[in-house]
Protein backbone atom coordinates (compact mmCIF):
# COMPACT_ATOMS: atom_id res chain seq x y z
CA UNK A 1 0.00 0.00 0.00
CA UNK A 2 1.53 3.24 -1.08
CA UNK A 3 1.09 6.57 1.77
CA UNK A 4 0.86 9.58 0.19
CA UNK A 5 1.87 12.54 2.28
CA UNK A 6 -0.73 15.32 1.03
CA UNK A 7 1.73 18.49 1.48
CA UNK A 8 1.27 21.44 3.01
CA UNK A 9 -0.62 20.17 6.03
CA UNK A 10 -1.07 20.38 9.68
CA UNK A 11 0.01 23.36 11.58
CA UNK A 12 -0.44 26.62 10.16
CA UNK A 13 1.40 30.11 11.49
CA UNK A 14 -1.66 30.95 13.62
CA UNK A 15 -2.05 28.10 15.26
CA UNK A 16 1.94 27.58 16.22
CA UNK A 17 1.86 31.51 17.62
CA UNK A 18 -1.17 30.69 19.90
CA UNK A 19 0.55 28.04 21.32
CA UNK A 20 3.41 29.64 21.45
CA UNK A 21 1.79 32.63 23.32
CA UNK A 22 0.25 30.13 25.75
CA UNK A 23 3.25 28.85 26.54
CA UNK A 24 5.23 31.77 27.40
CA UNK A 25 2.69 33.00 29.07
CA UNK A 26 2.91 29.64 31.24
CA UNK A 27 6.49 30.67 32.22
CA UNK A 28 6.25 33.92 32.69
CA UNK A 29 3.35 33.77 35.33
CA UNK A 30 3.70 30.63 37.28
CA UNK A 31 1.31 31.16 39.80
CA UNK A 32 -1.01 33.10 38.48
CA UNK A 33 -4.43 31.12 37.25
CA UNK A 34 -4.44 31.03 33.31
CA UNK A 35 -7.34 29.91 31.49
CA UNK A 36 -7.90 29.89 28.07
CA UNK A 37 -11.76 31.37 26.92
CA UNK A 38 -12.85 28.74 24.96
CA UNK A 39 -10.24 26.04 22.83
CA UNK A 40 -7.18 27.86 22.53
CA UNK A 41 -6.70 25.98 19.06
CA UNK A 42 -9.70 23.53 18.28
CA UNK A 43 -7.74 20.27 18.97
CA UNK A 44 -8.49 18.04 22.27
CA UNK A 45 -5.00 16.93 22.54
CA UNK A 46 -3.50 20.46 22.68
CA UNK A 47 -5.77 21.44 25.21
CA UNK A 48 -4.54 18.18 27.27
CA UNK A 49 -1.34 19.35 26.80
CA UNK A 50 -1.49 23.06 27.75
CA UNK A 51 -2.89 21.33 31.14
CA UNK A 52 0.30 20.26 31.40
CA UNK A 53 1.73 24.09 31.41
CA UNK A 54 -1.39 24.81 34.00
CA UNK A 55 -3.04 26.35 31.52
CA UNK A 56 -6.82 25.45 32.10
CA UNK A 57 -9.73 25.71 29.72
CA UNK A 58 -13.27 26.83 29.86
CA UNK A 59 -15.87 26.16 27.24
CA UNK A 60 -19.58 25.55 26.30
CA UNK A 61 -21.11 25.12 23.18
CA UNK A 62 -24.20 26.41 24.76
CA UNK A 63 -22.42 29.50 25.99
CA UNK A 64 -20.84 32.71 24.29
CA UNK A 65 -17.94 33.92 25.10
CA UNK A 66 -19.30 36.95 26.69
CA UNK A 67 -21.18 34.70 28.86
CA UNK A 68 -18.05 31.43 29.60
CA UNK A 69 -16.35 35.13 31.45
CA UNK A 70 -18.31 35.39 33.78
CA UNK A 71 -17.12 31.47 35.49
CA UNK A 72 -13.96 33.22 35.35
CA UNK A 73 -13.09 35.63 38.55
CA UNK A 74 -9.42 36.21 38.78
CA UNK A 75 -5.87 35.42 37.19
CA UNK A 76 -4.93 35.65 33.26
CA UNK A 77 -7.43 34.93 30.81
CA UNK A 78 -6.33 33.65 27.22
CA UNK A 79 -8.48 34.83 23.80
CA UNK A 80 -8.19 32.28 21.39
CA UNK A 81 -6.41 32.17 17.98
CA UNK A 82 -10.09 32.46 16.29
CA UNK A 83 -10.42 36.01 18.21
CA UNK A 84 -12.69 37.83 20.45
CA UNK A 85 -15.40 40.50 20.29
CA UNK A 86 -14.61 44.04 21.07
CA UNK A 87 -17.34 43.46 23.91
CA UNK A 88 -15.40 40.62 25.47
CA UNK A 89 -12.28 42.58 25.57
CA UNK A 90 -14.02 44.96 27.77
CA UNK A 91 -15.84 42.90 30.15
CA UNK A 92 -12.39 40.98 30.61
CA UNK A 93 -10.67 44.60 31.32
CA UNK A 94 -13.40 45.62 33.46
CA UNK A 95 -13.69 42.42 35.04
CA UNK A 96 -9.62 43.14 36.55
CA UNK A 97 -8.47 39.94 34.56
CA UNK A 98 -4.75 40.00 32.81
CA UNK A 99 -5.44 39.93 29.33
CA UNK A 100 -3.29 37.42 26.54
CA UNK A 101 -4.60 37.77 22.96
CA UNK A 102 -3.38 34.70 20.86
CA UNK A 103 -5.79 35.77 17.98
CA UNK A 104 -4.45 34.80 14.54
CA UNK A 105 -3.09 38.22 12.99
CA UNK A 106 -5.08 36.82 9.85
CA UNK A 107 -8.56 36.71 11.74
CA UNK A 108 -7.79 40.31 13.25
CA UNK A 109 -7.30 41.67 9.88
CA UNK A 110 -10.80 40.44 8.78
CA UNK A 111 -12.22 42.27 11.82
CA UNK A 112 -10.52 45.25 10.90
CA UNK A 113 -11.74 45.39 7.30
CA UNK A 114 -15.17 44.79 8.84
CA UNK A 115 -14.66 47.33 11.14
CA UNK A 116 -13.45 49.73 8.39
CA UNK A 117 -16.46 49.41 6.11
CA UNK A 118 -19.28 49.40 9.02
CA UNK A 119 -17.64 53.05 9.44
CA UNK A 120 -18.39 53.91 5.60
CA UNK A 121 -21.71 53.04 6.54
CA UNK A 122 -21.85 49.35 4.66
CA UNK A 123 -24.11 46.46 5.58
CA UNK A 124 -21.69 43.31 5.58
CA UNK A 125 -22.67 39.70 4.55
CA UNK A 126 -20.29 38.00 6.43
CA UNK A 127 -20.15 34.34 4.88
CA UNK A 128 -19.24 31.59 7.69
CA UNK A 129 -20.15 29.05 10.52
CA UNK A 130 -22.81 29.70 12.93
CA UNK A 131 -21.21 29.35 16.76
CA UNK A 132 -17.86 29.03 15.48
CA UNK A 133 -16.04 31.03 17.79
CA UNK A 134 -14.77 33.47 15.02
CA UNK A 135 -18.10 34.40 13.56
CA UNK A 136 -19.18 35.13 16.73
CA UNK A 137 -16.70 37.35 17.86
CA UNK A 138 -17.14 39.21 14.10
CA UNK A 139 -21.13 38.85 14.28
CA UNK A 140 -20.93 40.58 17.92
CA UNK A 141 -19.55 43.68 16.56
CA UNK A 142 -22.79 45.01 15.05
CA UNK A 143 -25.86 44.46 13.95
CA UNK A 144 -24.91 45.66 10.13
CA UNK A 145 -23.38 42.25 10.12
CA UNK A 146 -25.44 39.48 8.65
CA UNK A 147 -24.29 35.88 8.98
CA UNK A 148 -24.33 34.11 5.30
CA UNK A 149 -23.99 29.80 5.98
CA UNK A 150 -25.96 29.49 2.91
CA UNK A 151 -27.72 30.80 -0.12
CA UNK A 152 -30.85 30.77 2.25
CA UNK A 153 -29.61 33.24 4.85
CA UNK A 154 -28.64 35.55 1.97
CA UNK A 155 -30.55 38.41 2.94
CA UNK A 156 -32.72 40.69 0.29
CA UNK A 157 -34.05 44.08 -0.25
CA UNK A 158 -30.79 45.54 1.44
CA UNK A 159 -31.01 49.61 1.41
CA UNK A 160 -27.20 50.83 2.21
CA UNK A 161 -24.48 49.64 0.30
CA UNK A 162 -23.17 46.19 0.65
CA UNK A 163 -19.74 44.49 1.77
CA UNK A 164 -19.13 40.67 1.64
CA UNK A 165 -16.41 39.02 3.33
CA UNK A 166 -15.99 35.48 4.92
CA UNK A 167 -14.48 33.08 7.90
CA UNK A 168 -10.90 32.52 7.27
CA UNK A 169 -11.09 28.67 6.97
CA UNK A 170 -14.03 28.54 4.99
CA UNK A 171 -14.43 26.28 1.60
CA UNK A 172 -12.58 28.01 -1.43
CA UNK A 173 -15.07 26.13 -3.37
CA UNK A 174 -18.22 26.71 -1.16
CA UNK A 175 -17.26 30.43 -1.00
CA UNK A 176 -17.01 30.89 -4.45
CA UNK A 177 -20.46 29.54 -4.93
CA UNK A 178 -21.73 31.98 -2.39
CA UNK A 179 -20.21 34.65 -3.26
CA UNK A 180 -21.26 34.10 -7.07
CA UNK A 181 -25.04 34.13 -5.52
CA UNK A 182 -24.55 37.44 -3.89
CA UNK A 183 -23.18 39.00 -6.71
CA UNK A 184 -26.85 38.31 -8.98
CA UNK A 185 -28.43 39.84 -5.76
CA UNK A 186 -26.23 42.77 -5.33
CA UNK A 187 -23.90 43.33 -8.44
CA UNK A 188 -22.57 46.65 -6.46
CA UNK A 189 -21.20 44.76 -3.32
CA UNK A 190 -17.90 45.09 -2.93
CA UNK A 191 -15.84 41.45 -2.50
CA UNK A 192 -13.24 40.62 0.23
CA UNK A 193 -12.16 37.13 -0.30
CA UNK A 194 -10.63 36.42 3.26
CA UNK A 195 -9.59 32.78 3.39
CA UNK A 196 -6.26 32.55 4.95
CA UNK A 197 -3.26 31.14 3.16
CA UNK A 198 -3.01 28.17 5.48
CA UNK A 199 -6.88 26.77 4.52
CA UNK A 200 -6.58 27.65 0.61
CA UNK A 201 -2.86 25.72 0.02
CA UNK A 202 -4.51 22.79 2.41
CA UNK A 203 -7.30 22.87 0.47
CA UNK A 204 -6.05 23.08 -3.08
CA UNK A 205 -3.02 19.87 -1.69
CA UNK A 206 -6.09 17.71 -1.09
CA UNK A 207 -7.76 18.73 -4.50
CA UNK A 208 -4.68 17.55 -6.03
CA UNK A 209 -4.68 14.57 -4.38
CA UNK A 210 -8.09 13.94 -5.22
CA UNK A 211 -7.19 14.64 -9.06
CA UNK A 212 -4.13 12.29 -8.68
CA UNK A 213 -6.03 9.48 -7.53
CA UNK A 214 -6.11 7.99 -3.54
CA UNK A 215 -8.65 5.49 -2.55
CA UNK A 216 -8.52 6.66 0.56
CA UNK A 217 -8.10 9.71 2.72
CA UNK A 218 -7.28 10.46 6.29
CA UNK A 219 -7.87 13.87 7.48
CA UNK A 220 -5.76 13.82 11.13
CA UNK A 221 -8.14 16.76 12.78
CA UNK A 222 -10.46 17.28 15.58
CA UNK A 223 -14.01 17.17 14.66
CA UNK A 224 -14.56 21.03 16.11
CA UNK A 225 -11.64 22.08 13.69
CA UNK A 226 -13.46 23.89 10.89
CA UNK A 227 -10.80 23.77 8.20
CA UNK A 228 -10.50 19.94 8.98
CA UNK A 229 -13.95 19.20 8.17
CA UNK A 230 -13.63 21.20 5.26
CA UNK A 231 -10.71 19.50 4.10
CA UNK A 232 -12.69 16.73 4.82
CA UNK A 233 -15.81 17.84 2.67
CA UNK A 234 -13.31 18.98 -0.25
CA UNK A 235 -11.87 15.55 -0.64
CA UNK A 236 -15.47 14.03 -0.52
CA UNK A 237 -16.35 16.35 -3.14
CA UNK A 238 -13.78 16.32 -5.28
CA UNK A 239 -14.25 12.39 -5.87
CA UNK A 240 -12.23 10.55 -2.97
CA UNK A 241 -14.67 7.70 -2.22
CA UNK A 242 -13.08 6.98 0.99
CA UNK A 243 -12.41 9.79 3.72
CA UNK A 244 -12.06 9.53 7.43
CA UNK A 245 -12.06 12.89 10.14
CA UNK A 246 -9.72 11.00 12.82
CA UNK A 247 -9.13 12.00 15.92
CA UNK A 248 -5.56 9.89 16.10
CA UNK A 249 -3.91 6.53 14.90
CA UNK A 250 -6.54 5.44 17.72
CA UNK A 251 -9.32 5.71 14.96
CA UNK A 252 -7.91 3.59 12.28
CA UNK A 253 -10.10 0.85 11.47
CA UNK A 254 -8.82 -2.09 9.35
CA UNK A 255 -12.03 -2.05 7.47
CA UNK A 256 -11.41 1.62 6.56
CA UNK A 257 -8.23 -0.01 4.22
CA UNK A 258 -10.09 -2.64 3.03
CA UNK A 259 -8.68 -3.11 -1.07
CA UNK A 260 -6.69 0.02 -0.67
CA UNK A 261 -3.69 0.52 -2.91
CA UNK A 262 -3.44 4.46 -2.45
CA UNK A 263 -4.06 6.17 0.72
CA UNK A 264 -3.41 9.67 1.53
CA UNK A 265 -3.11 11.57 4.23
CA UNK A 266 -3.65 15.25 5.86
CA UNK A 267 -3.93 17.49 8.59
CA UNK A 268 -5.77 20.45 9.87
CA UNK A 269 -4.26 23.76 10.58
CA UNK A 270 -4.71 23.31 14.54
CA UNK A 271 -3.29 19.07 14.04
CA UNK A 272 -0.21 18.51 15.77
CA UNK A 273 2.23 16.81 13.64
CA UNK A 274 3.44 14.73 16.38
CA UNK A 275 -0.47 12.82 15.80
CA UNK A 276 -0.18 13.06 12.25
CA UNK A 277 3.26 11.70 12.03
CA UNK A 278 2.12 8.40 13.85
CA UNK A 279 -0.73 8.12 11.56
CA UNK A 280 2.14 8.06 8.44
CA UNK A 281 4.73 5.68 10.06
CA UNK A 282 1.50 3.50 11.06
CA UNK A 283 0.06 3.17 7.69
CA UNK A 284 3.40 2.50 6.38
CA UNK A 285 4.44 -0.18 8.29
CA UNK A 286 1.00 -1.41 8.01
CA UNK A 287 1.77 -4.71 6.56
CA UNK A 288 3.91 -5.86 9.09
CA UNK A 289 2.68 -4.06 12.52
CA UNK A 290 -0.49 -3.43 13.24
CA UNK A 291 0.50 -2.23 16.74
CA UNK A 292 -1.07 1.16 17.07
CA UNK A 293 1.44 3.46 18.99
CA UNK A 294 0.59 5.22 22.29
CA UNK A 295 -0.48 8.77 22.69
CA UNK A 296 1.80 10.69 25.11
CA UNK A 297 0.31 13.96 25.75
CA UNK A 298 3.77 15.25 27.17
CA UNK A 299 4.61 15.09 23.45
CA UNK A 300 1.86 16.86 21.60
CA UNK A 301 3.21 20.49 21.88
S1 LIG B 1 -6.14 28.58 9.87
FE1 LIG B 1 -5.58 30.59 9.04
S2 LIG B 1 -6.77 32.06 10.22
FE2 LIG B 1 -6.83 30.14 11.37
S3 LIG B 1 -5.12 30.31 12.81
FE3 LIG B 1 -4.33 29.30 10.96
S4 LIG B 1 -3.46 30.97 9.70
FE4 LIG B 1 -4.81 31.88 11.24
Amino acid sequence: MEVVKVTPRGYCKGVVRAIQIAKECAMKYPDVPITVLGMLVHNRYVMEALKLYHIQMIDDPNKTRVELLDDISEGIVIFTAHGIAPSVFAKAKEKGLIIIDATCPDVLKTQEIVQAHLSKGYEILYVGKAHHPEAEAVCAISNHIHLIESSDHIPLHIQNPVFVTNQTTMSIFDLKRLFDQIKVLYPNAVFCEEICNATRIRQEAVANAANEGVDVLFVVGDITSNNSNRLAQIALEQGIKRVYLIDSVQDIQDEQLLNCQRVAVTAGASTPTYLTNQVISYLNNYATQKQKPEIVISKIL
